[in-house]
């Protein structure tokens, strides 16, 4: 008998295409506002992407803020506030990767804004009602509706310049989205089929990106599997996978998509060896037996990053790291102590192939 579910539906709209950053305008017209503070990071080539955008926009352009930074920290927030707050727009355009869509809905939450997202990279911000934010250096995350983005333009143009290992990283900490979602006890047939769609995407289109950076075709299957696994990531709850990534990040500080690759191939084997028959899609999509070995040996083959000793993580520094993961109790579909959660960031940090325990 199929398994008892709720599929709260989609209320994302999507755009997607090659050159459909073109159509900004419009969709901000269709969400009923005349104007929109474009948001992204600071440096040459996102403030460049956001002066074309605004050239596009005209009018409906009512400034640019480039001051997006990593993990959202209050005070830049309140920095875009007075911006937004300046440019009388009611809405904003969030061009760039997580950080700046963070930044998006970090205003969204105190305003109301409307929002479109325009993701640049692969980590998978732009459909969820997650809002991740940092003050006096701790992470907290809530979620709520006024949170998610009303509209998600994906550009595939935009990727095609995205590093090598920037995109591996990131595809990477997609696919945890996915992975957990497999075992998520909220869970539904909708989102399982994204999954899998999103591993056979990635499957084929990571080793081409990686010889052929500018492939349209395997830079759209990327992006394509990405929004698959935004759309998990927004749907249903996530486990030790995703609490890992957010201690190792908030504490040590360990960059974001580099962190959830590093850690990826450790918390699906050490979740397979409870729930193996669901996290078998995942095995499914590379053909192999073990989905935590297939990781490894697919981020291995392509240089993804693997050992979290190369993120500036001291092996000192995993006592602590394990005493943080186990501080408070949250689901997960294998129970863990202490000890077992010392043991798979010891792997983690090694880097070595994980093997079924
Ligand atoms: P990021 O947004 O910080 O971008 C990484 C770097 O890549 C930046 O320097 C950026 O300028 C550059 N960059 C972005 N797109 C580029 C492109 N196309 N070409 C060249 N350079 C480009 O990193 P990220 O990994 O996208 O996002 C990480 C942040 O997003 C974290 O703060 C994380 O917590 C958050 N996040 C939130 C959610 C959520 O649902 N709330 C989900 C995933 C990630």
């Amino acid at each position: 008998m199929m398994r008892a579910f709720v599929f709260p539906g989609l209320t994302t709209r999507v755009v997607f295409g090659s050159g459909t950053l073109k159509r900004a305008g419009e969709e901000l017209e269709l969400l009923g506002h005349e104007r929109a503070l474009i948001l992204t990071t600071p440096g040459r080539r996102s403030e460049a992407l956001a002066e074309a955008l605004a050239a596009d926009l005209g009018p409906r352009a009512a400034g640019i803020f480039a001051g997006a930074v990593q993990h959202t920290p209050v005070e830049a927030t309140g920095r875009a506030l007075k911006a937004l707050d300046a440019s009388g727009a009611g809405a904003v355009v969030s061009l760039g990767g997580g950080s700046t869509i963070g930044l998006g809905k970090a205003l969204a939450a105190r305003t109301g804004a409307d929002q479109i997202a325009i993701p640049t990279t692969y980590a998978g911000s732009e459909t969820t009602d997650i809002l991740g934010e940092t003050s006096d250096g701790e992470k907290t995350t809530r979620r709520g509706p006024e949170i998610r983005p009303e509209t998600v333009i994906y550009d595939v143009d935009l990727t095609l310049g995205l590093p090598v290992p920037v995109s591996l990283a990131s595809a990477m900490n997609a696919m945890a989205h996915g992975m957990e979602a497999l075992y998520a006890p909220d869970r539904n047939p909708v989102i399982l089929a994204l999954c899998r769609e999103a591993f056979a995407a990635f499957r084929e289109s990571l080793p081409r990106l990686t010889e052929a950076p500018r492939d349209p075709e395997a830079r759209s299957q990327a992006l394509y599997a990405a929004w698959c696994c935004s759309t998990a990531l927004g749907q249903v709850s996530m486990a030790l996978h995703h609490k890992l990534a957010h201690v190792l990040g908030g504490a040590f500080g360990t960059p974001h998509a580099e962190t959830h690759a590093a850690l990826l191939p450790y918390a699906t084997a050490f979740n397979e060896a409870a729930v193996p028959e669901l996290l078998a899609p995942l095995a499914a999509a590379f053909g192999a037996d073990s989905a935590g070995g297939a990781l490894w040996d697919f981020s291995e083959r392509l240089g993804a990053p693997l050992g979290l000793k190369g993120l500036g993580l001291a092996e000192a520094d995993l006592d602590r790291a394990a005493d943080l993961a186990v501080a408070k109790p949250y689901p997960n579909p294998r129970p863990f102590d202490r000890a077992a959660i010392r043991a798979l960031l010891q792997a983690a940090w090694e880097g070595r192939r994980p093997v079924a325990a």
